[in-house]
């Protein structure tokens, strides 16, 4: 099959087999065709599910990266709204617009995703499929332009890269998801990049319980800078929750949040588990106490309809991501922090020179 030229060589993280650490190799970017922009990464966080996919990955071999924030390289026919240079944030759930839910409004349950015509980037004369349609561990990146928010000048774009999968799944799963209630007991399990993002919702939905649990004392503390009215090591017992929220992605977490909910509580699951994991609970509790599991991606948000909402918010402050933005590190320095992720530090992120 013939693909458009010229292609562009650049540096990206290939994750080749499973379980085995990722590597940096050269891979081919081909332009942007219609519809569609190029843009050059220059910040990418390393969340979770890049992590976890070394482990189940459900294809390799896989572009990894999902999380990042660039600037327009090129445009494609017929795109309009961008030109060179215009920073941009990486979107990597964009609704197709034409499945069952997409038709209904439900644009958050879409079934499926914007697809491209033409396999985007190459690795060893094949096509490589990027992680979540996005691949941001890759100098430059082709994406529909629907996945390409513009950015306001003022923000970091280190600090940008953020809203697009922790900011984005943390804020969405109190407003959206969960739509959280003003008085609320809230708890959350795991005060990462997503977790954090849940205390900072839940105190904007004014809950008046704000429970954070985490091993690091640290991460207790930027909890509570954001609002958690109590922080806790894993393990401590709390009872009574109108809302747990799980941002671990480990069985044993969920068990321990669901038993935390009082009568009407949700659970709602953020942390991505193994896909192998079970969750087991007593089905005569929960019926009794009426209780919901509600499972939550990307913080069951619009893009197009939320995303700027978001930006607005960051670029008032209302919104922290300063203190998200942990080690800074080279891309070169990516495959390592997959075999040790460093401690410090909230998020890491790559920045490319
Ligand atoms: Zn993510
Ligand atoms: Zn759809």
């Amino acid at each position: 099959m013939e693909y458009a030229r010229p292609m562009t060589t650049v540096r990206a993280l290939v994750l080749e087999r499973l379980n085995e650490p990722p590597r940096l190799h050269e891979i081919e970017v081909r332009p942007a065709g219609p519809g569609e922009v190029r843009v050059e990464m220059r910040a990418a966080g390393l969340c979770h599910t890049d992590l976890s996919n070394v482990r189940d990955a459900r294809t390799t071999p896989l572009l990894l990266g999902h999380e990042g924030a660039g600037v327009i390289e090129s445009v494609g026919d017929g795109v309009e709204g961008f030109e060179a240079g215009m920073p941009v944030l990486v979107c990597w759930k964009v609704p197709c617009g034409s499945c069952r839910q997409c038709s209904a409004g439900r644009r958050h349950l879409c079934e499926s995703v914007q697809e491209l015509a033409e396999p985007r980037f190459f690795w060893d004369e094949r096509p490589l499929p990027p992680l979540l349609n996005a691949g941001c561990f890759s100098e430059l990146v082709v994406l529909p332009a629907a996945a390409a928010l513009p950015l306001p000048d003022q923000l970091p774009l280190e600090q940008a890269a953020l809203v697009g999968c922790a900011v984005a799944t943390g804020v969405g799963a109190v407003l959206k998801t969960a739509q959280v209630e003003p008085g609320s007991r809230v708890g959350v399990w795991g005060a990462g990049g997503v977790g954090l993002n849940v205390v900072t919702a839940a105190r904007m939905a004014e809950a008046s319980t704000i429970v954070a649990i985490d091993p690091d004392p640290i991460r207790r503390e930027l909890a509570v800078a954001r609002g958690a009215t109590d922080v806790f090591a894993p393990g401590t017992e709390v009872s009574g929750l109108d809302y747990a929220f799980e941002a671990v992605g480990e069985s044993e977490i969920m068990a321990e949040a669901l038993g935390a909910l009082g009568t009407g509580g949700t659970l709602v699951l953020i942390g991505a588990a193994a896909r192998d994991a079970i969750l087991c609970f007593h089905p005569r509790a929960f019926l009794s106490k009426q209780q919901r599991i509600v499972g939550c991606i990307y913080g069951s948000l619009d893009p197009h309809r939320d995303l700027p909402e978001l930006l607005g918010l960051c670029g008032e402050g209302r919104l922290p991501l300063d203190d998200l933005v942990g080690r800074r590190i080279s891309l070169g320095e990516l495959p390592a922090a997959f075999v040790e992720p460093p401690s410090e530090g909230v998020r890491t992120v790559v920045i490319f020179e």
